[in-house]
Formats: C-alpha cells, structure tokens, sequence
C-alpha cells in the first residue's frame, strides 16, 4: 500500500490538537494490520518525523522496507470540523517531501496481489501501480484535492483500479453530477467496476454491475475526530478481502462492513488513537453489531 504519512492539525467544535500522528498511509497499514496479512508500505517522511511513530507502525507489523526517510518535512495537513462533522475545511496542505518523491516498491513487495493505493497524488499512485508484478485486486482511494488539482492524471489511473472508494460530496464532484446513483454509473463508466461512496454518518454504498449494497453507519453517541475515518474503511476492506482471498458478492458486502467498523473504531479517538489498541475479537463484536443493526424481517 501507498499513501500519505504526515503530522495533522486538526480542530473540531470540542478540541483541537496539533502536529499529531495521520496519512492515509498511516490510518490504511493500522486498520488493516488487524486482518493478519503482511502490510507493505510505501511511503515517505522527513527528518522530523518522531521515531515513536516509526516504532508504533512496526509494533503493528508494517514493512517498512519502502518508507523513505529524507531530509526535510513531513507533510503536513489542517484540518477543521463544522458542528456537522460531515463538514470538513482544510485550512492548508503542506506536500513537503512528497512534492520530490519517487516511490520505489522494494523488490519482494512487488509480488503483491491486493494493493491499496491510498489517498495522494494519483501520478505516485500509478507509479506503485507500474512497479508491481501481477497485482490483481487494486483498491483506490483519493479526495476533493487532487479530483480538482490533477483530474487527468487520476482519470488515467481509474481504468486501473478494480475499486473506487471516495466519499458522496468527492463522487459529485468527480462525475460533475449531483444524483449520487447517476454519479456512481459515470464514474464506473471510467474504469473501476467497483465503486464504494462513504456518507459519513449516513453509513456507505458498494455500486456494481450486479448489485448495490447498502451499509449502515454505526450510531456512535460520541464522535471525537472523524479524520482518517475514509483511510481506516479503505485499510478494513482490503484488509478483509486479503484475508477472504476471493472477491465474491458476499465477501466483499463483508468487506464494507469490515471497513465500516475500522472507520467506528477510527472515529472514537483523536489522531490514530481508536486504532492502536484493538484485538480481532473486538472487530468482529462490532463487525456483528453491524449486522444487527439491518437486519429486519425477512419472512414479510
Ligand atoms: P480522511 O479523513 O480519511 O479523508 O483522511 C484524512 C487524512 O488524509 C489525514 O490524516 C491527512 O493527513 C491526509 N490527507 C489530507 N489531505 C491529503 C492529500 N492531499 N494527500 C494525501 N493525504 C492527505
């Protein structure tokens, strides 16, 4: 997998904290480190990045033989929740050593068959993408920021991607059409067959050729910093589906189920908190909470 790896300012209506641990790259490997299979990460940071950060990610059995560590800043993102958390301005977005990287998959991350092109410059997306052997499952996830500053560069990847995940305000956007469904064929029509469009607090949608599934959100009474929400459901998909090895109507409704409760779980604590110390168990107890929570009578 590939993405960001940076420092968050991030300020909600109840608390602001700064310079704490975040990247989609980050929130992907700790939400799918629960799912046994090995993490390979791609990446890069500066010489300030703490090296108690480096240490939690191996403590969580990431490879890091592909993070570069160069000299200069980690990138950096602020961020600030409306009272409606499904609100979000960035208040600014410091590239650093990424505006310079040249992602190199090492050679035995390059048999890789599940990939997981987190959030960040679609041109180092493809770039992994480009180095890997055989990959035969690629999950994509990308943001408002780079739908609007390298449209054409993402449109290339997308025939790449088996799997799209963007959220709802990201989908319109993209397909430049307000009907999420209409939005949603648009967007297929440009290569994944897969498309999943997260509604924050409203739950999520998997759109393919042969079905739409729809998932509830979990209804958390206290959600404390809903970043890295979209990163942990894309780490708990793919994370379920490598381990499920077979990408079947069922198993990948589980996969969003198992995403959905990565992001529950993301959501409860500031930074990567809600992440760092969960068991399988306790993603499985939520995993079934899930369930039932749609489940109605199905004999009528
Ligand atoms: P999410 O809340 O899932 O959209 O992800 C938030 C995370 O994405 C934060 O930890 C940020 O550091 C990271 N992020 C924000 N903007 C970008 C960007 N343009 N490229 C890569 N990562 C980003």
């Amino acid at each position: 997998m590939v993405g960001s790896l940076g420092l968050d300012t991030v300020q909600t209506p109840f608390d602001k904290v700064e310079n704490a641990l975040g990247g989609s790259a980050v929130y992907i490997s700790l939400a799918s480190s629960y799912f046994g299979g090995s993490v390979d990460l791609v990446g890069v940071v500066g010489t300030d990045f703490p090296s108690k950060y480096i240490k939690l990610l191996e403590d969580h059995s990431v490879d890091l033989e592909g993070l570069q560590i160069v000299e200069g800043k980690t990138f950096r993102w602020a961020g600030k929740y409306h009272y409606d958390l499904n609100v979000r301005d960035t208040i600014y977005t410091e590239l650093n050593v990424f505006e310079k990287f040249d992602p190199v998959v090492p050679e035995k991350f390059r048999k890789a068959k599940f990939i997981c092109l987190g959030n960040i410059d679609p041109v180092l997306q493809l770039k992994v993408l480009d180095q890997m052997e055989n990959p035969q499952f690629v999950v994509c996830d990308t943001m408002n920021y780079w739908i609007e500053g390298k449209r054409e560069e993402l449109i290339k990847l997308l025939p790449r991607a088996n799997v799209l995940i963007i959220n709802d305000s990201e989908a319109r956007l993209l397909a430049n059409e307000p009907n999420l469904i209409r939005a949603a064929r648009k967007i297929r029509e440009m290569g994944p067959e897969i498309l999943v469009i997260k509604k924050g607090e409203h739950g999520a949608l998997l759109i393919s050729d042969e079905f739409i599934f729809s998932a509830p959100a979990y209804p958390l009474e206290m959600i404390y910093d809903p970043t890295g929400a979209g990163d942990s459901f894309a780490g708990g998909f793919t994370g379920f589906l490598h381990r499920a090895q077979d990408i079947t109507p069922d198993n990948l409704k589980s996969a969003v189920i198992y995403g959905s409760s990565m992001a529950s779980f993301c959501v409860e604590k500031f930074s990567t908190k809600g992440l760092e110390d969960l068991s399988y168990l306790q993603i499985q107890d939520r995993y079934r909470e899930f369930m039932k929570l749609s489940r109605f009578n199905e004999s009528e």
